[in-house]
């Protein structure tokens, strides 16, 4: 069986079933070629309430059942994942760009997903509290309703997957958004999943749309939580409707996260972390390794031999050849990197590797002689780009890494790891790694971000409780209470 036969889905989106959208069609690009992969349906507003109503129908009763069946459903899926690996990295892949490495860890990391989120259906749903009256006085946690999940093209599966698994595993309903250039990643390929899985219909809703089908996720009065991921601006925009509308926004946004290389550190190692943290996607990670600080001590050496490394990687159609870069998703996304590049260059740093391109494939780009004004360092990129700054002082290493707007990841690289710990403990940002790049992620961890990279929810386990449930205070006397009026 293969999940999306073609001609069932072709040119519509996903409702319980395949449906044509008001919003109409577009066509669905494979970045290495320019050539046309298939059909997705566009969500308009209207789209958004009719799904919207149609999951709130859904909703109680799923919350209603055994908890059991949520789990089984959410295990089911997992394996589904792992069972049709082969198909779903063919679309990672094709549809975004992906090397098949990258794939194998977004299908690896949506199973994970799916089995974390089925624990949290067993999980006690509150506590006993201690109460001044004759009366059993208990907080409970109960779904929200529907959860509104808007989500980004970079990482396509995992970054829906890691909303909707546990919102649904929790008893809530869904309507996902995925980006309109990623569709089926972002959201056919779930919504497919979880059907086999045995997830009754109306529970999930697939509307890939521009960003009026997300405002109107937010705007929708069913819709009282919002999972968003995505770019800064964006994101603030999501947030300022949500507290128009008074409800509540998970926002896991931008970042230009600092790899900080000390001067005990052995380059042997750290150049081919540094050229992962990245070039790995193309730099289109949200964690990507934005800003290198290198002690001065290094700092020569470690361009020379990030730049020989940078030249070394092939970068290509990676359905068609073996290669370590694929392309970044359209030609806007391109233009804005080299955009970056050449004004960094105009601006005075030094290209010491890339800096050019052919169609959607960026080489991988060193800048050295980087200042706080070099564009391609003071703001993200979301590209294969290397700044490479350095310093004299661990005092000065710190303010430079703490100087960013963002607050998503840090890598600090270093023999002394417990030195490392320090340091970072005086960088504000939501994950740090000591002796690794800025890139990780696994579904057990608490994942987001501080400051402009996010408002401070996290992702993965006790996180996903807090995320799409709410707290009822409840008490229960075994007869009525009898007040003086
Ligand atoms: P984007 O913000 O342009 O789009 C993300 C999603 O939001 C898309 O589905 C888009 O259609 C939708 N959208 C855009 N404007 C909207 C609005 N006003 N209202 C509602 N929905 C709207 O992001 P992008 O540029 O495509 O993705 C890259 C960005 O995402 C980078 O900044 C990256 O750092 C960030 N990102 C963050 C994380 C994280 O977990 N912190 C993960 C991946 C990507």
């Amino acid at each position: 069986m293969t999940l999306l036969e073609s001609g069932t889905w072709g040119g519509r989106g996903w409702t319980g079933r395949w449906e044509r959208l008001s919003g109409g069609e577009a066509d669905i690009t494979e970045p290495a070629t320019g050539g046309v992969l298939g059909r997705t349906g566009v969500a308009a507003a209207g789209d958004v309430d009719r799904s919207a109503t149609a999951a709130a129908a859904a909703q109680p009763d799923w919350a209603a059942a055994p908890f059991q069946r949520r789990a089984a459903v959410l295990r089911r899926a997992g394996d589904l994942f792992t069972e049709h690996a082969d198909e779903i990295k063919d679309w990672l892949v094709r549809e975004a760009g992906n090397i098949p490495g990258k794939a194998d860890f977004e299908v690896h990391v949506a199973a994970e997903e799916c089995y974390e989120a089925a624990a949290l259906a067993s999980r006690p749903p509150g506590v006993l509290l201690p109460t001044e009256e004759p009366r059993l006085s208990f907080a409970r946690r109960v779904p929200v309703g529907t959860v509104g999940v808007i989500s980004p093209f970079n990482a396509a599966l995992i970054l829906a997957i890691r909303s909707v698994a546990p919102a649904l595993a929790l008893g809530n309903a869904v309507v996902l958004k995925p980006d309109p250039r990623t569709p089926v990643c972002g959201g056919f390929v779930i919504a497919r999943v979880l059907e086999e899985a045995g997830l009754p219909a109306g529970l999930l809703h697939v509307l890939p749309g521009a960003a009026e089908a997300g405002q109107a996720l937010v705007a929708h009065p069913r819709v009282p939580v919002i999972s968003f991921t995505g770019s800064t601006p964006a994101g603030r925009a999501v947030g300022e409707a949500a507290g128009r509308h008074l409800k509540r926004a998970h926002l896991e946004l931008g970042g230009n996260s600092a790899l900080v290389v000390l001067a005990d550190a052995d380059l042997d190692t750290v150049i081919s972390t540094a050229a992962w943290g990245s070039f790995f996607h193309q730099g289109q990670i949200c964690m990507t390794t934005g800003r290198h600080l290198v002690h001065e001590s290094l700092y020569d050496e470690y361009v020379d031999r990030l730049a020989a490394k940078a030249d070394s990687l092939a970068v290509g159609d990676p359905a068609r050849e073996k290669v370590h870069l694929g392309p970044v998703i359209d030609s806007g996304q391109r233009d804005k990197i080299h955009q970056l590049v050449t004004a960094s260059t105009d601006g005075g740093a030094r290209l010491a590797a890339g800096g050019s391109y052919e169609d959607l494939f960026y080489r991988p780009t060193v800048l050295a002689g980087v200042t706080d004004d070099t564009p391609a360092y003071a703001n993200e990129v979301f590209g294969p780009v290397a700044p490479v700054r350095s310093f004299r002082t661990e005092d000065e290493a710190v303010a430079l890494a703490a100087a960013s707007e963002y607050g998503l990841s840090l890598g600090i690289v270093t023999r002394d790891a417990a030195h490392g710990l320090d340091l970072a403990a005086r960088i504000p940002t939501g994950i740090v790694h000591i002796n690794d790049q800025t890139v990780n992620d696994e579904a057990v961890a608490p994942f987001g971000g501080v400051a402009a990279s996010g408002t401070g929810s996290r992702f993965g386990g006790d996180a996903n409780v807090e995320a799409f449930t709410d707290v009822r205070w409840t008490t229960m006397r075994s007869t009525a209470a009898g007040y003086p009026f």
